[in-house]
């Protein structure tokens, strides 16, 4: 609806409402124009950005274009520059401007993604996103899609269908009796699962899981696998993992996959940042048999580099999403199909964050997905083998994916250099502990990371290398 003259937004607030937004606009351009270029770490702490706005609750309100104002001025010093193409911490990965803009607008609509029915909107495209993102992965057409926080959230929604299939096929009504007098629900997780995985299962009130030995690379055993999946008949979840955090390696899904359902269990998969690899026929060899597991749990605010916060659940068998994970409330709209969003993650009230999904992949393409999760893989392999140009670099894992882990020889020269590279500011990695060794992991995660790029972290490396003796 267009009104003539000046815009009024939000209707019974002060006409100038629109300030506030102008300037955040225009600070957040301002931002992701810098990143690029501006020292990764943060310049200022967590005291100084509390000095600077203030510790006590103001007693009268303020003008809301100045406490924008204030809060960016306050706060960018402080920020890290994780959307940076020499940005290796953790597992992040940048932000399409796409996927920022679509954000802005689902904060603008601020749709409840709860219900289809009267949020037909955000619904239709989350839907679409959902559907795409089983193309492009390969999963079965038929699973159910659910946009949850993160992955953690993502392994959890998985894991609770996983909980209420295998209880229920021993007659155990979980959602009706709980644990107390359950059959025990056995868990057998790779020795290098993810933490997550721990903590979804603990909310999930199934404790710690049997662990199963993992080969140099963190892959699960799969013999070993099959031979603990034999020592019992209880009824059996088992957690497998898609990209390592440290080595980037898969398991062999497909192998450990036909393993579990001989004895009738239930496969989950964290592919947190790996499950993109089936989004490339490149990297299929990897994502060889991901298709056959029960449950995958993946991140769209890694690899596919959306903003936070954004995980996806699949669950191959949409019903038991549903029992586990779907209230009941006379309130709510329910759908004909029964998948409404509500039903298939932890969450109700949520924000429609499966729209950034949507756009980024409206505007890269099949594609545009497959050049992004090659590209990172391509950046890795570079980084790896310029670094073992380096005097005193061990690469200790396998080149396979996203993740290199270096060392620079005995622990401490590792943690030294680690620390002068960063204090460098033109390059940030974490230092990490792996095959009981202090390592420098760089997780290539931005798609915007190129040779260029890989060049200048390499030039960065050498010089921290040079500065501790
Ligand atoms: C990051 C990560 C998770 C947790 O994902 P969040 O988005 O942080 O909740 C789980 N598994 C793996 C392998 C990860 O890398």
């Amino acid at each position: 609806m267009h009104h003539a003259g000046r815009t009024r937004l939000l209707v019974g607030m002060e006409p100038d409402a629109q300030r506030p937004l102008d300037l955040a606009f225009a600070r957040a351009v301002a931002w992701l124009e810098a990143v690029p270029e501006r020292h990764v770490a943060p310049a200022t702490g967590v005291d100084a950005v509390q000095d600077r706005l203030g510790r006590v609750l103001p007693e009268v309100g303020q003008d809301p274009a100045a406490v924008v104002g204030r809060l960016a001025d306050a706060v960018e010093p402080a920020l890290i520059a994780s959307q940076s193409p020499r940005f290796y911490g953790w597992v992040i990965g940048g932000t399409h401007p796409v996927a920022v803009a679509a954000d802005w607008l689902v904060t603008a609509w601020d749709q409840n993604a709860a219900m289809r029915e009267p949020m037909p909107g955000t619904s239709a495209v989350e839907e679409l996103a959902g559907r795409w993102l089983l193309d492009l992965l390969g999963l079965p057409d038929t699973a159910s899609v659910g946009f949850t926080t993160g992955a953690t959230t993502a392994n959890l929604a998985g894991l609770a269908a996983a909980r209420h299939r295998v209880l229920a096929d021993a007659g155990w009504d979980v959602e009706a009796h709980g644990l107390g007098g359950a059959p025990r629900v056995r868990v057998l997780a790779g020795a290098e699962r993810h933490g997550s995985v721990d903590l979804a299962l603990r909310y999930l009130g199934l404790g710690a899981a049997t662990l199963v030995a993992a080969d140099r690379e963190g892959r699960i055993d799969v013999a070993a696998l099959e031979a603990e999946l034999a020592r019992s008949s209880d009824p059996t979840i088992v957690v497998l993992q898609a990209g390592n955090l440290h080595s980037g390696a898969f398991d062999d899904v497909g192998a450990a996959s036909d393993a579990a359902h001989r004895h009738g269990a239930w496969v989950h998969v964290d592919g947190a940042f790996g499950l993109w690899a089936a989004a490339t026929p490149r990297l299929a060899p990897l994502a060889a048999g991901l298709a056959r597991a029960d449950s995958w749990a993946t991140d769209a605010h890694k690899t596919l580099n959306t903003p936070y916060d954004c995980g996806v659940s699949f669950v191959a068998h949409p019903a038991d999403a549903v029992a586990a994970l779907g209230a009941q409330a006379s309130y709510l709209v329910a759908t004909a199909s029964g998948l409404d969003p509500w039903t298939l993650v932890p969450e109700m009230s949520r924000r429609a964050r499966g729209v950034p999904v949507w756009a980024t992949l409206a505007a890269l393409g099949r594609s545009g997905v497959a050049a992004l999760a090659d590209g990172l893989v391509d950046a890795a392999a570079l980084l790896a083998d310029e670094l073992r140009t380096l005097t005193g670099v061990e690469i200790l894992n396998d080149v396979v994916y996203t993740q290199v882990c270096v060392t620079f020889g005995a622990d401490e020269r590792t943690a030294a250099v680690a620390d002068a590279l960063r204090a460098q500011g033109e390059v940030y990695a974490s230092t990490s502990r792996w095959q009981d060794r202090t390592v420098l992991r760089f997780s290539v995660s931005n798609a915007w990371t190129d040779a260029e790029q890989v060049r200048r972290t390499v030039e960065a490396v050498r010089r921290a290398i040079d500065a501790v003796p």
